[in-house]
């Protein structure tokens, strides 16, 4: 496979063996010490499910889940194991430090480095069995250094980035020319995958996407014209993915993988509908006061009601990842049922309005995403709805939920 690690940390010579990673992680809250009720609980069968969903749109294409930012706020380590037990061809990753808390949770699927920094660990991305993705000649002269001191006996394979219309990462198709000179001049290296990445796939129209997948497959030809030919052709994220288009050789689903929909609203697919939400956040009632009319809520008295009302508080706020947009904006759900949120998102607490929630007490489930069944019925906030209601996206919500909130890992 073009993208497993051709060399074994075994095989390297003592000297060469990377350090301990210097790198010191910010410790998220364990179950074991959560005292407080607010909780995220990752249903492992449904990360399960959509693999099998995002597998079944890639149809020969192998599947790389993308697992930066803790694996979208899922927990990395965990979600990878699921993943990688399930099937999965690879991962893909931002950074560096992220490759390597997988390879130390035990990870040995291949695994993509996408965001090109790599400081002085060129050695150690080789050590590590990884797979950098570049786009400057410079990168590559490093890593054809650090191959050569290692004394690696065939060429380390990497990925090459193409901009072809997002204007972030990857190489001009200009400068295509010069930089398949500069492969030719560092054999020690190897451009086993080209990939690029979509600005416009989640969108209603196609036109931007249909363009960018032109001058990809321009630079591809540029490439092979001047003797560069990869394996493997990567440039679908999950919205390009369930679309049905640009599959190529590989995909690179994120947020599909947790279950919620890349797309814009009403241009659903039948496979973005089989989806299912990996993760549940929930909180409990801690507090419930009876207020007149007219009473302030919270900070800044942004609430005032406007009939004799049941505020309920719960301890869930903005460190927490509850965006304080949501201020007098959006609901959580008590016993089934939604209840606004009233006044402003504190940073530790919310306050939501439960008067028309019968019975709603202390101790109550509060759930702030997911499903709840309840007394009164059943309810779904996904995390689109959140993210609409706070101005955002819903990779913005995920990425939030905050270290404070320790991860329940669930088997059905
Ligand atoms: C984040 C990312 C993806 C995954 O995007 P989703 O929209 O979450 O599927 C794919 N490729 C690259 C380069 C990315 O940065």
């Amino acid at each position: 496979m073009s993208m497993a690690s051709h060399v074994s940390e075994n095989r390297l010579p003592q000297s060469d063996r990377p350090s301990e990673p210097r790198v010191q992680r910010p410790r998220r809250a364990a179950p074991a010490d959560a005292v407080r009720p607010t909780r995220a609980e990752v249903f492992l069968d449904a990360l399960r499910h959509n693999l099998r969903v995002v597998k079944r749109a890639a149809k020969t294409a192998k599947v790389w889940p993308v697992l930066k930012a803790d694996a979208y706020g899922h927990g990395a380590p965990a979600v990878a194991r699921t993943l990688e037990r399930a099937g999965a061809d690879g991962f893909c990753v931002a950074l560096f430090e992220e490759a390597v808390e997988l390879r130390d949770a035990g990870i040995t699927a291949p695994i993509l480095v996408m965001s090109g920094h790599y400081g002085a660990s060129h050695g150690e991305v080789i050590a590590r069995g990884l797979v950098p993705v570049i786009y400057e000649r410079g990168q590559l002269e490093a890593f054809a250094h650090a191959a050569r001191t290692m004394g690696l006996t065939s060429a380390f394979p990497v990925h090459l980035k193409v901009d072809t219309g997002m204007a972030r990462l990857g190489i001009q198709p200009a400068d295509l020319a010069a930089m398949a000179e500069a492969i030719h001049d560092f054999p020690e290296v190897k451009v086993s995958g080209l990939m690029t990445h979509l600005a416009c796939a989640d969108a209603l129209g196609t036109e931007e996407t249909v363009e960018q997948m032109r001058i990809f497959d321009e630079a591809t030809a540029t490439l092979a014209r001047f003797g560069v030919r990869a394996e493997v052709r990567h440039a679908a994220n999950s919205a390009a993915l369930l679309r049905g288009e640009s599959s190529l050789d590989a995909v690179r689903p994120g947020i599909a993988i947790f279950g919620v929909s890349p797309r814009a609203e009403g241009s659903q697919s039948p496979l973005t509908n089989e989806l299912r939400q990996a993760i549940r956040v929930r909180s409990e009632v801690v507090s419930v006061r009876d207020l007149p009319t007219g009473a302030a809520v919270g900070y800044g008295a942004l609430y005032r009601t406007t009939r004799p009302s049941r505020i309920a508080t719960v301890p869930m706020g903005y460190a927490d990842g509850l965006s304080r947009r949501l201020t007098n904006v959006g609901h959580l759900l008590v016993r089934g049922k939604r209840a606004p949120i009233v006044g402003a998102v504190s940073m530790d607490m919310t306050m939501i309005d439960v008067t028309d929630v019968p019975l709603a007490a202390v101790r109550d489930e509060v759930v702030v995403l997911g499903s709840q069944d309840g007394p009164l019925g059943r309810e779904h906030i996904g995390a689109e709805e959140v993210a609409n209601h706070q101005g955002s996206i819903s990779w913005e919500v995920l990425t939030s939920i905050s270290r404070r909130v320790p991860r329940f890992y669930r088997e059905p």
